[in-house]
């Protein structure tokens, strides 16, 4: 399995935990927040960014690592999975067809347009350090045609994502930018047949990475272990694989046991501020993660019983806000509504998933 991941602007130690900077930024802490919660890179959404601020604005403010003053990397998605949700939501909000995804968000004054060259031009202006081609993502549960549908138009579309890349980087030949890697995504839904035609096109045309596509999760929202565990075996150990839209920390130990490198959600910035903190139930090793699913502990910062609570949100959490604050006054600042619970509480669940990576990596101190 690869150990790290080389980026323009770093390093990333694998496996890794990325939060979710959806529109440029994580809600309520900013890059030295994160910093200090070891994050070694974020993921940025292109479907958000192309409509808010825009790519001329960001472009405008020299880039997102400058315009979020984030020194390390970042990674962008190619839109496709928030675009297909929107349409699945409501089918008058876009259309998807074999030339992109045309998309008019409620409250748009004008329709937007993916393709697989636009998204790529995107996501290089957009300064990204890895940047992912676009997909036709769809629901486990839809039939094994559409499945088959998506994932032609997806080889089509990563094949087109590669060939404008190395268009634009002609283009800016001589300049010493680092290359962004591209990441192309394995469609298929839960046919293994599908999932291992996808895999195969993408592995003849090369990528340097790849992302398992789809919904992760079964309809009652079950983990879809085997096909993730099956899509793996696809893809030859040293090349990384990315679980999109993963993060829940047990999710992520399980998944990581099945061989992925990446993992990106915006679950445990949402749970924090929600007043679900994440514990260790006791110091916590390598080991016992693989052992069992007791390790992991949900604290539920309203609660009435943390009223009077000294200590941090568990007993030794080594995170900024432990140190400074009690678990008591987390909970008066959350019962307070105030702003500074969530800044708090999002650098402890972020801390809290920086050191199950590292015990994942098995180097605790590094
Ligand atoms: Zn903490």
């Amino acid at each position: 399995m690869p150990t790290e991941l080389r980026l323009a602007h770093g390093c990333v130690c694998l496996p890794a935990f990325l939060p979710d900077a959806t529109r440029g930024f994580v809600r309520t802490v900013d890059s030295a927040d994160l910093e200090r919660c070891d994050v070694p890179a974020v993921v940025m959404s292109t479907f958000h960014l192309m409509q808010n601020p825009g790519s001329s604005t960001v472009k405008a403010l020299g880039g997102l690592h400058r315009m979020a003053a984030w020194p390390r990397p970042i990674v962008t998605d190619s839109g496709g999975f928030q675009a297909y949700s929107l349409i699945r939501e409501n089918p008058r909000h876009g259309t998807l067809s074999s030339k992109g995804i045309t998309f008019r968000p409620e409250g748009a004054s004008r329709p937007f347009h993916l393709t697989a060259e636009k998204t790529i031009q995107l996501q290089v202006g957009f300064g990204s350090d890895l940047v992912i081609c676009l997909d036709d993502c769809r629901h486990p549960d839809e039939p094994e045609s559409v499945q088959a549908e998506s994932v032609e138009r997806t080889i089509r579309w990563a094949r087109q994502g590669k060939a404008e890349l190395a268009r634009l980087l002609e283009q800016r030949a001589g300049r010493d930018d680092a290359r962004p890697l591209i990441f192309a995504v394995i469609q298929g839904g839960v046919s293994r047949a599908l999932r291992k035609r996808c895999a195969e096109e993408l592995l003849e045309i090369g990528f340097d990475g790849f992302g398992f596509g789809g919904w992760p999760f079964s309809g009652s929202g079950e983990l879809l272990v085997d096909v993730l565990a099956y899509t793996r075996e696809l893809v030859p150990r040293g090349i990384p694989l990315h679980a999109l839209g993963i993060g829940h920390p047990l999710h992520v130990v399980t998944t990581a046991a099945l061989g992925y490198d990446l993992f990106d959600s915006a679950l445990p910035t949402r749970d924090a501020r929600d007043g679900r903190l994440y514990g260790f139930t006791a110091p916590p090793s390598a080991r016992d993660l693989h052992a069992s699913t007791d390790w992991f502990r949900y604290v539920y910062v309203a609660d009435a019983r943390h009223t009077k609570a000294r200590g941090g949100v568990y007993e030794g959490c080594p995170c900024y806000t432990c140190r400074q604050y009690s678990l008591a006054y987390l909970r008066h600042l959350f019962v307070n509504r105030d702003a500074l619970y969530m800044r708090l509480a999002t650098i402890h669940n972020l801390t809290f998933m920086a050191q199950v990576t590292r015990l994942l990596r098995g180097t605790p101190d590094d």
